[in-house]
């Protein structure tokens, strides 16, 4: 159908040999390092075959949607083709290549990481230039503070190898810095011509990988033999069709310790409330999942859910209600909820994000004046943990998704893949094209099955 090749034309990503028809590829001995250790028995047991030699088919996909419905009532929402007849639609797997498009000794690759800080930077950092490494290569630089970095000249590359990085993932941060804002794509090419850089990973989240695309085509434009791959980097886990990415599990993590001290304030005070504000400028997964983890909230609040705080139905009416019955309570709300309540900043950051109110003081200064206009004690705590979770370093299962990302990203780019983007797909890595993951942000949807649970849990009304 035309539902079927629309999908498939949008979803087949960039090739190097697209770029440069003279592109030549050359045998990978990338897995020749694995196969040998194999014992010959078990060899023989089993026949050798392409899978054996552990190299990924470049004509290897996996499924995107895994749920087959039987109607479109079953399908509800997620009914994606018009027809809703099933279509099955399928990604590029990731891993290593038979053939690759760089020789390793030819290769200089830099590695930058931008925007905000997320728990798993340096890890992908680390796996980027080990598995580089392993390839042969030689040349590897850090482009230190974000795209900045290609620009001013007090800023010098910092050389990687295994050695340097050995140690980074112990703690949170990046070891090159970030920054937002910083040169045009044009002067960025510019300087990656003039530093001859032919491999770019570029660590960031939307408006990275937004550069990261505008990147590879004006390299496309230039016709220059050089791969960019992004890894996702976004603590609010709202990419499009990925499983999550990288740092968010660090941060539902860690904000269950903001979330167990607020209970533990509001538990101890008569009347106490606790308020935590957690990260999700456009989505409340970070939110939603911690108050589903910690068992703790009373009150979830999300960008994509509407509320009023005030009226009979609003969230401090419900406030009161749960002094009376329960003697406390615990709010958690997402940073970019309630933004309709807040006067209009207007303000932008460097990199042309609008900068949001802050919709935990709000409510932390209307629920204080709520309780003080009804003359009814309450003791308000209110808890804003975003820095300190952001500047973690990565947990076990983080620390193991950044390093299979990080090596994904490696195999990408020595498959002559460009302008693409690695993740985890179904259980699977893959990798996608950037403008399919970055068109608009992954949200939580309000008539979602984990939404519901999240509602059941707490216990909370509707607030309209
Ligand atoms: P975070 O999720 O932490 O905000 P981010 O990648 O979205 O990460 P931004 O500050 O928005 O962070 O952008 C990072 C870098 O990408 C900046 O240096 C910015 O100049 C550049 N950038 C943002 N949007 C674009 C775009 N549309 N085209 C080219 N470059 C962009
Ligand atoms: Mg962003």
């Amino acid at each position: 159908s035309k539902y079927q090749q629309d999908f498939e034309a949008r979803f087949n990503i960039p090739h190097i040999t697209d770029v440069l028809p003279d592109a030549i590829s050359y045998p990978s001995t990338f897995c020749l390092k694995m196969r040998t250790p194999i014992i010959p028995d078990f060899a023989e047991r089993y026949p050798s075959d392409e899978e054996w030699h552990g190299y990924v088919n470049n004509n290897d996909r996996v499924l995107l949607k895994v749920i087959h419905y039987s109607s479109p009532t079953s399908a509800g929402a997620e009914c994606i083709d018009p027809g809703c007849t099933w279509v099955e639609q399928w990604v590029h797997r990731a891993g290593p290549r038979e053939k690759i498009y760089f020789k390793p000794e030819e290769v200089k690759a830099a590695i930058v990481t931008c925007g905000g800080l997320c728990p798993g930077l340096n890890d992908v950092i680390r796996q980027i230039v080990i598995t580089l490494e392993i390839y042969g290569v030689k040349k590897i630089v850090g482009i230190p503070f974000g795209y900045r970095g290609f620009s001013d000249e007090s800023l010098a590359e910092m050389p990687l190898s295994r050695k340097v990085v050995q140690n980074v993932h112990l703690s949170g941060g990046s070891l090159l810095g970030v920054s937002r804002g910083g040169p045009s794509v044009s002067e960025i090419v510019d300087s990656m011509e003039e530093r001859e850089i032919n491999m770019l990973f570029v660590l960031g989240g939307n408006g990275t990988h937004a550069g990261a695309n505008a990147i590879h085509e004006e390299c496309k434009k230039r016709r220059l033999k050089v791969a960019i791959v992004g890894v996702p980097k976004t603590i609010d886990n709202d990419i499009l069709l990925m499983d999550k990415t990288f740092g968010f599990d660090t941060a539902v993590e860690e904000a269950q310790r903001a979330i167990n001290s607020a209970y533990i304030e509001a538990h101890s005070a008569y009347h106490g409330i606790g308020i935590v504000k957690l990260m999700g400028r456009s989505s409340g997964f970070i939110a939603m999942q911690a108050s589903l983890a910690s068992g703790q909230i009373d009150i979830c609040l999300i960008p994509e859910v509407p509320f009023n705080l005030h009226g009979p139905h609003g969230v401090l009416s419900h406030l009161k209600y749960l002094l009376e019955t329960k003697g406390s309570a615990v709010v958690c709300v997402a940073e970019g909820a309630g933004q309709d309540f807040l006067e209009k900043i207007n303000a932008k950051d460097a990199s042309g994000n609008i900068i949001l109110g802050d919709i935990g003081v709000h409510i932390q200064q209307e629920t204080k004046k709520y309780f003080k206009g009804i003359g009814f004690p309450a003791d308000v705590k209110y808890i804003d943990p975003t820095y300190m979770i952001r500047a973690c370093r990565a947990n076990a299962s983080d620390g193991i998704l950044c390093t299979v990302l990080g090596q994904n990203a490696v195999h990408g780019a020595f498959a002559g893949y460009s302008g693409i983007t690695v993740g985890i797909c179904n259980t699977h890595y893959v990798y996608f094209p950037i403008p399919e993951v970055i068109a608009q942000p992954k949200v939580v949807e309000p008539d979602s099955r984990m939404w519901h649970r999240c509602l059941t849990s707490t216990g909370q009304p509707d607030f309209v």
